[in-house]
C-alpha cells in the first residue's frame, strides 16, 4: 500500500477503509488547512486527527473537555501502539511529572490536554516543555463547547484562538457532533479559523432502530425491550429521580444487572455506578439525563426513554449514545401525552424563552405521534434531504405500526366522547367510556348511558390511549394543566367533530404487537450476526474482560464488539489470518493474538 494514511489505518487500527468524510478531513489536516468537521456521534471523528498525527514529525495537540473521554482515547491509542498521553487535573503529581518529562523528551505523537492546560496561567508549564519542538497541528474535539448555543458551554474554549500567538503557523481543526448552523458559525468565529475547509457529514444513523410506544404499562414495555437484549448494555432514561430509583430496584429484582444514576446521589456513588457500567460490571444504567457526558461505552445496544425529552435535539443526543460501534442498536421512546403537558408547565414556571422551547417541544411531540418513517423524520428535522424509500430500521418501516382503518371516524368517536363527558374527565375515564367498561365512576356519572359508551369496544386500552396521545400531539385535543389533567377539545377538534372533511390527512396508528426475538430487529441485525458463532463470541467477551481487568481499562478500549463478532465469524487459526480481521492492528495482534487463537482453538476442538 503506497497511501500513507491507509497503511497507518491498517497497521495501527486494523481498518481497511475510510468512513465517509474521514479521508477529506485527514487531507485537510495533512495540508495544514484549518477545518471544521461535523459528524454524528460514532462517525469516526477521532481518527481524523489521530491518523494524520502519525504521518508527519512532531507533536499533535488535542484539546478535549472531559477527562473520561481523554483517558479512553489515550488508552485505546496506547493499546494500538501509538505514543500518546494526556494532561489533566486528574493526574497524580508523579504521573504529571512523567508526562511532562515525556513531552520534553519528544516521546509522544499525540498529546491530549484539557483546555485549562493550554490557556491562562496553566499554559506555561506545558509550553516550556514543548519548547522548540515542532507542533504539527491542534485538534479541538467537542468544539461546540465554545458556543453558548451548544449544550456544554466551556468558557476556557473561548481562549483557544490565542494558541495562534504561540504557534502562528499551526493549523486548527475543530470537530463536533452538533450540527446547528448557529453553533457552526460560532466555532468558526470564536476560533478565528482561517478559510476553513468545512465538512458536514450525514446525521442519519442507519444502525439505530427507532421505535415509539405510547406508555401503557411501563414495566411490561421495558421487559419487552430487555428481553431482546439479555446481558447487553443499555441505558434507561427517566424523567424523575424517584422513577430512577424505583425502576433500577425493580430491574435488579428481575435479575438484571442494573444501577441508578442521578444528580441527587453523592458524587462518589455516581462515579462508582458510572465506572461499573463502563467496566461491564453492570449492563443497564437507569438514569436521569445527567448521565451521558463522557459516556464512551461503544457497545450500548439499547436506549429507552421512559418519558419524552423536551426537544429532538435532546432526544438525538441521548438516543445517539446507542450503537457507537456501528452495530445495530435500538432507541425506544415510551411517551404519554402527560409528558408534554408537564414540560409546558415547567417552561412556564422557568420563564424566559418560553415560546422557543414550546416550539421545540411541539416537534418532539410530532415525532412521537408521526405515522411514518422515523429516520426520515429525524434527518429532515436536522435539515438533510432523505432520499431512500424505507429505512428498514424503524417501527413504521418494519411494519410494526399498523395504520388504523378509517382513522377519521375513530378520531371523531374519541372527540365526541370527550365532549359528551363535558370535557371534565381525564384520559383513563374517557377510555373506559369508549371501551364500554362500566366502572363505578362511569356508572355513577351516568356515562354508561351515553351514546358513545362502548364505541371502541374492540380496541385495547393501550390502543385507545395511543390514539388519544396522537390526537393530543396533532392538536385535535388538549390536556388541561394541573394535578388532574382533563381532556378538552381544541378549535380544530370542534371543527373535525362537525365536519370530517376538515381533516383529510388525519392518520392514527397502533402497535401490531411487541417485536419478539433477539436484538434490535432491523434489517441489518441479521446481517451483522451472519455466520457468527455466538458461543465463541461470548467466550471472546470473557477473554476481553480479563485483558481489560489486567490493563485496568474498560473492555471496549481493548476490542470493540465489531471485532469480536468478526473473530467469531472468521475463526482465524494463525496469527497471519488474525491480523486481517477488522480492528486487529499490529500491536494488538502481538499483545493478544496468542490468547485469542487459544480461545478459538479450544472452542473449535470437538469435545468428547
Ligand atoms: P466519534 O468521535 O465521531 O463519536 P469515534 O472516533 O469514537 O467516533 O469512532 C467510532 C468508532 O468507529 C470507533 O470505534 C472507531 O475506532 C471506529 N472507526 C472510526 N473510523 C473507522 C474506520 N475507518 N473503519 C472502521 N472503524 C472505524
Ligand atoms: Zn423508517
Amino acid at each position: 500500500m503506497s497511501d500513507p494514511l491507509l497503511s497507518i489505518l491498517e497497521q495501527y487500527w486494523g481498518y481497511t477503509a475510510f468512513r465517509p468524510l474521514q479521508r477529506e478531513a485527514m487531507d485537510a489536516v495533512l495540508a495544514r488547512r484549518d477545518s471544521l468537521v461535523v459528524m454524528p456521534t460514532g462517525g469516526g471523528k477521532s481518527l481524523c486527527f489521530q491518523a494524520p498525527a502519525l504521518v508527519g514529525d512532531g507533536l499533535a495537540i488535542v484539546v478535549s473537555p472531559l477527562i473520561a473521554l481523554m483517558k479512553d482515547q489515550v488508552d485505546t491509542l496506547v493499546g494500538n501502539g501509538v505514543p500518546a498521553a494526556c494532561l489533566h487535573s486528574g493526574l497524580s503529581d508523579e504521573a504529571r511529572a512523567d508526562v511532562l518529562a515525556g513531552i520534553a523528551g519528544g516521546r509522544y505523537r499525540l498529546l491530549y490536554a484539557a483546555p485549562e492546560r493550554l490557556v491562562g496561567e496553566g499554559r506555561h508549564a506545558l509550553f516550556s516543555r514543548i519548547g522548540r519542538q515542532p507542533v504539527q497541528f491542534i485538534a479541538i474535539d467537542e468544539a461546540h463547547c465554545i458556543s453558548q448555543w451548544g449544550h456544554d458551554f466551556r468558557p476556557e474554549y473561548r481562549q483557544l484562538a490565542d494558541l495562534r500567538q504561540r504557534w502562528p503557523g499551526v493549523s486548527l481543526h475543530a470537530f463536533t457532533a452538533t450540527a446547528t448552523a448557529r453553533v457552526r458559525r460560532d466555532i468558526v468565529e470564536q476560533l478565528a479559523l482561517r478559510e476553513p475547509v468545512e465538512l458536514i457529514g450525514s446525521f442519519d444513523r442507519p444502525n439505530l432502530v427507532y421505535r415509539v410506544l405510547p406508555r401503557s404499562n411501563l414495566r411490561r414495555q421495558l421487559q419487552d425491550v430487555l428481553a431482546r437484549h439479555a446481558h447487553e448494555a443499555g441505558i434507561v432514561y427517566c424523567q424523575s429521580r424517584r422513577e430512577v430509583d424505583d425502576l433500577s430496584a425493580w430491574l435488579r429484582e428481575q435479575g438484571v444487572r442494573a444501577l441508578p444514576y442521578h444528580a441527587g446521589m453523592g458524587d462518589e456513588e455516581r462515579h462508582r455506578n458510572q465506572d461499573a457500567f463502563l467496566n461491564e460490571d453492570v449492563d443497564v444504567v437507569v438514569a436521569t439525563v445527567a448521565f451521558g457526558m463522557g459516556i464512551d461505552r461503544s457497545d450500548v445496544r439499547f436506549v429507552v426513554h421512559a418519558g419524552a425529552p423536551q426537544s429532538l435535539e435532546h432526544y438525538q443526543q441521548e438516543a445517539g449514545r446507542a450503537g457507537r460501534d456501528g452495530l445495530e442498536a435500538e432507541c425506544v421512546l415510551i411517551y404519554s401525552g402527560g409528558d408534554f403537558a408537564r414540560w409546558r408547565t415547567m417552561f412556564e414556571q422557568a420563564g424566559g424563552e418560553v415560546e422557543a422551547r414550546r416550539a421545540l417541544l411541539r416537534d418532539m411531540e410530532r415525532y412521537a405521534s408521526t405515522v411514518g418513517c422515523r429516520h426520515r423524520f429525524l434527518v429532515s428535522y436536522f435539515g438533510e434531504r432523505w432520499e431512500k424509500d424505507g429505512c428498514g430500521a424503524c417501527d413504521y418501516c418494519l411494519g410494526e405500526l399498523e395504520p388504523v382503518p378509517d382513522a377519521v371516524t375513530v378520531a371523531r368517536k374519541i372527540l365526541s366522547a370527550v365532549a359528551r363527558v363535558g370535557q371534565r374527565f381525564g384520559a383513563a375515564h374517557v377510555i373506559n367510556v369508549l371501551r364500554g367498561r362500566p366502572t363505578e365512576a362511569v356508572v355513577q356519572r351516568g356515562h354508561a348511558d351515553l351514546s358513545v359508551f362502548g364505541l371502541l369496544g374492540e380496541h385495547s386500552v393501550e390502543q385507545v390511549r395511543g390514539y388519544i396521545d396522537q390526537l393530543l400531539a396533532g392538536g385535535w385535543l388538549r390536556q388541561s394543566e394541573g394535578d388532574y389533567p382533563v381532556l378538552q377539545l381544541t378549535q380544530a377538534g370542534i371543527a373535525l367533530m362537525k365536519d370530517p372533511a376538515t381533516a383529510p390527512d388525519l392518520a392514527l396508528a397502533r402497535q401490531r404487537r411487541p417485536q419478539k426475538g433477539r436484538g434490535a430487529g432491523g434489517a441489518r441485525e441479521a446481517a451483522s450476526w451472519e455466520g457468527v458463532d455466538r458461543d465463541l463470541f461470548e467466550s471472546l467477551r470473557v477473554l476481553r474482560l480479563h485483558i481489560a481487568r489486567a490493563r485496568a481499562v474498560p473492555p471496549y478500549v481493548v476490542f470493540h464488539d465489531t471485532t469480536l463478532r468478526e473473530l467469531a465469524r472468521v475463526r482465524p487459526s494463525t496469527l497471519e489470518e488474525l491480523r486481517h480481521v477488522y480492528g486487529v492492528g499490529q500491536r494488538k495482534a502481538d499483545d493478544y493474538g496468542e490468547a485469542i487463537l487459544e480461545v478459538i482453538r479450544e472452542h473449535c476442538q470437538p469435545t468428547g
